[in-house]
């Protein structure tokens, strides 16, 4: 190589292009843009240093030589602040930008006295023109002189410049910051060093090239290995953060899921549950206006499931609804939704019906679900549901008013007894208002002394004697008038009021019957009914020994009467239940006997002292012969197992003539009385001395006190 130093330069021109380019790319996206971009900035600067110091050396003569000059000296003077620049940007205190705008200025100042002095902003006087043989014989043109007080100033402010840089380093050091280096170091202390031998070749104590540039292009290369491994480290830390994120999550994820699924879900079936219903139902409920379709909603509650649950336990009833929502969800369409909303039951949602006749056959299936019995551990379980639907739009436009439309639909179904499925109606909603308000009534009924009680006499079919009153109770209320018992007690019996009811009828009865007694009617007995409710009210033995002793009664003087159809819900417990209340020493009767399908197994079993055969069948008596035959049955029944019998609701001679003939004990019915109010009970009893005597017949209704 003829030029090995010039070519060194021109090399080194390549490497801070590179450099150049390198700091560059880091720069975008770079925690350190500043410093990369200032850094970019110097490597060019020193790039065109090296570039014209290779011009300058390789120059034929003086005047291009010195040409070459001005440029070295523009480059030189544009690094100052460039480095200035780039220390400053790393410095963690503050941004002296001021510094930075200064000492710009000052280089401008020094590149304009560079062009317009005669021999470049260094010298003043130039000495002769003076060729450097290097010991393998190449050759330099160097130029040398007598150097300008502008250019010491310059060597004064970059050597400020300088130290302030190694300041900044010293304090990244402290700092721990990784850009500190040995190499950067190094690379200061060279730059140092060929900045003072250019100092000294300039005034000619040596001579010899700049090498400044080559000290700036180790730097450079420092510079780019330590941004790089910088760089390295934060993408892997970064990567790190990133796993460490998704891995949290994920986990945060599968833990929502968790806490979703216990949230929305039933935990027995694993359906969702009543608010993950309501979830599906508003989301479906968008999409279907979206789409112009309708949606049917139907709750539907398992009849008598309390009876499952009291009779083989919450294991069995569990089971049961485990096994039901299997079998439901078996019958339903995949886009249809099977929720345990309910403690007894479940809601179904079927979305996308584009016909009425659509929601005909979606029920049709859900009817036929409850058909097949289960068979659980040996015991066969036949069931049936009522159920309540609404359609949105047609019945409601949110989900909580179509939940509410469909509440109200089973509840109707529920009133018209098992096994039963209603739709909503608007009509239902004004019922289900007039329900709310007469609950409310009822509930300050007791208080406000609304209640009294009327009674009817039960008579011998022989001797047309009183034998017993049965206590029928009446409210007056004020705003509605006399409200029958058949509107109130199944209220009364919902809302768990009829237990205080109840108790004040068992008081003011056994109270009625006292004074009756002590009015001379020694062997007249009182009955009282006694609803499903009360029947299982743990105080009810308390309140009845409570009242029989306040009022000086016995037990067998006190009669009670419990429908027919308590059996079918929960068959031991009544039997438990009628045992302990026979064991006080009480009556007891089965009320309206024959419509209850109460299996006779358990009727021979039941601790009664009679029956009272239900006034449907008497009032068929004239008029049909299955009506006759279940009447001929009953007594014939009654009779076998040594029981009284009392034929209710016998209004005409005829029915009476025809009991008697079928031999049956007592009779009950407006041929006798109405219910009377108390005084007029007591007038009755009072004239009821004369065998078979008949009362003058009244309307219920016709005054308060008569019903
Ligand atoms: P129930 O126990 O079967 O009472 C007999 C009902 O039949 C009474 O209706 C009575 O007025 C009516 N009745 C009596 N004789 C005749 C007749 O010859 N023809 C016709 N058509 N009806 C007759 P009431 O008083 O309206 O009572 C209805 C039901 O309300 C009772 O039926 C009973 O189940 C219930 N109830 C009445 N008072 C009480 C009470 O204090 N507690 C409870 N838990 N239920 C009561
Ligand atoms: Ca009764
Ligand atoms: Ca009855």
């Amino acid at each position: 190589m003829s030029a090995p130093l010039i070519s060194a330069y021109l090399i080194s021109v390549g490497i801070l292009l590179m450099a150049a380019a390198h700091a560059a790319i880091l720069a975008r996206g770079s925690g350190h843009s500043h410093t990369n971009w200032s850094f970019a900035a110097i490597c060019l600067g020193f790039a065109g240093f090296q570039f014209f110091n290779a011009m300058q050396y390789s120059a034929p003569d003086q005047a291009s030589a010195l040409a070459a000059h001005r440029w070295v000296n523009l480059f030189s003077i544009v690094v100052i602040p460039l480095i200035a620049l780039a220390a400053a940007s790393l410095d963690t205190r503050k941004r002296p930008l001021r510094i930075f705008v200064w000492l710009a200025a000052l280089a401008g100042l020094a590149v304009c006295y560079n062009f317009l002095s005669p021999f470049g902003y260094r010298f003043y006087a130039l000495d002769p023109d003076q060729v450097l043989t290097l010991p393998w014989g190449e050759h330099l043109r160097i130029i040398q002189g007598q150097p300008s007080l502008v250019y010491r100033l310059t060597r004064l402010v970059s050597l400020i410049v300088m130290i302030y840089t190694m300041g900044i380093a010293l304090s990244l050091m402290r700092m721990k910051e990784r850009l500190s280096s040995t190499l950067i170091w190094t690379g200061l202390v060279i730059m140092l060093l060929t900045t003072g031998l250019a100092s000294m070749s300039d005034s000619g104590v040596i001579t010899m090239p700049y090498l400044g540039g080559f000290g700036f292009v180790f730097m450079a290369g420092a510079f780019s290995i330590l941004v790089r491994k910088e760089m390295l480290a934060r993408e892997l830390q970064e990567k790190l953060i990133t796993r460490a994120l998704a891995k949290e999550v994920q986990g945060r994820r599968k833990a929502d899921a968790r806490a979703n699924q216990l949230l929305h879900h039933d935990a027995l079936t694993g359906l969702p549950n009543r608010a993950g219903f309501f979830l599906r139902l508003e989301s479906l409920l968008e999409l279907n206006h979206q789409q112009g379709t309708k949606i049917a909603v139907v709750l539907f509650d398992i009849d008598r499931l309390g009876g499952v649950k009291g009779t083989h336990g919450l294991a069995t009833s569990d089971e049961v609804l485990r096994r039901l929502s299997q079998r439901l969800s078996g019958r339903i369409r995949d886009s249809d939704v099977l929720a345990r909303t309910r403690s007894d039951g479940f809601a179904l949602i079927a979305s996308h019906i584009k016909t009425d006749a659509g929601i005909g056959v979606f029920c049709e299936k859900l009817a036929g679900s409850f058909e097949e019995p289960f068979e659980i551990e040996g015991t066969q379980f036949k069931l049936t549901a009522s159920s309540g639907m609404a359609i949105y739009p047609d019945d409601a436009a949110t989900a909580s008013e179509l939940l509410a439309a469909a509440e109200l639909a089973l509840h109707d179904a529920k009133n018209a007894g098992t096994n039963q499925m209603r739709t909503f109606r608007p009509a239902l909603k004004e019922d289900f208002r007039q329900r709310i308000d007469l609950e409310s009534a009822l509930r300050e009924a007791l208080g406000k002394r609304q209640f009294f009680l009327c009674y009817q006499p039960q008579v011998c079919a022989t001797s047309g004697r009183t034998l017993s009153m049965e206590a029928l109770i009446r409210w007056q209320h004020p705003e509605y008038g006399l409200v029958s018992p058949q509107d109130f007690i199944p209220l009364a019996e919902a809302s768990g009021l009829i237990i205080h009811i109840g108790g004040w009828v068992i008081h003011t009865a056994c109270a009625q019957l006292a004074a009756w007694r002590k009015a001379g009617h020694d062997s007249l007995r009182m009955a009282v009914n006694l609803s499903a409710a009360q029947l299982l009210d743990p105080y009810l033995e308390e309140t009845l020994l409570g009242a029989l002793a306040r009022t000086g009664l016995q037990p067998a003087d006190l009669e009670l009467e419990i429908t027919e159809s308590v059996l079918i819900q929960d068959p031991e417990r009544t039997v438990e239940r009628f045992a302990a209340l026979r064991n006080l020493g009480l009556r007891l009767s089965i009320d309206d006997f024959g419509t209850g399908y109460s299996s006779l197994s358990y009727l021979r079993i039941l601790p009664v002292q009679a029956f009272k055969l239900d006034r449907s069948f008497v009032d068929g008596m004239d008029k049909d012969e299955t009506s006759r035959e279940i009447c001929a049955s009953a007594i014939r029944l009654a009779k076998n197992l040594k029981l009284d019998i009392v034929a209710e609701g016998v209004e005409t001679e005829e029915q009476a003539h025809q009991l008697r003939k079928l031999d049956c004990p007592i009779f009950q019915g407006y041929l006798f009385s109405r219910p009377l109010n108390a005084e007029a009970a007591g007038q009755y009893l009072q004239n009821n001395h004369h065998p078979l005597h008949v009362m003058p017949v009244m309307q219920f209704g016709q005054t308060p006190a008569v019903s």
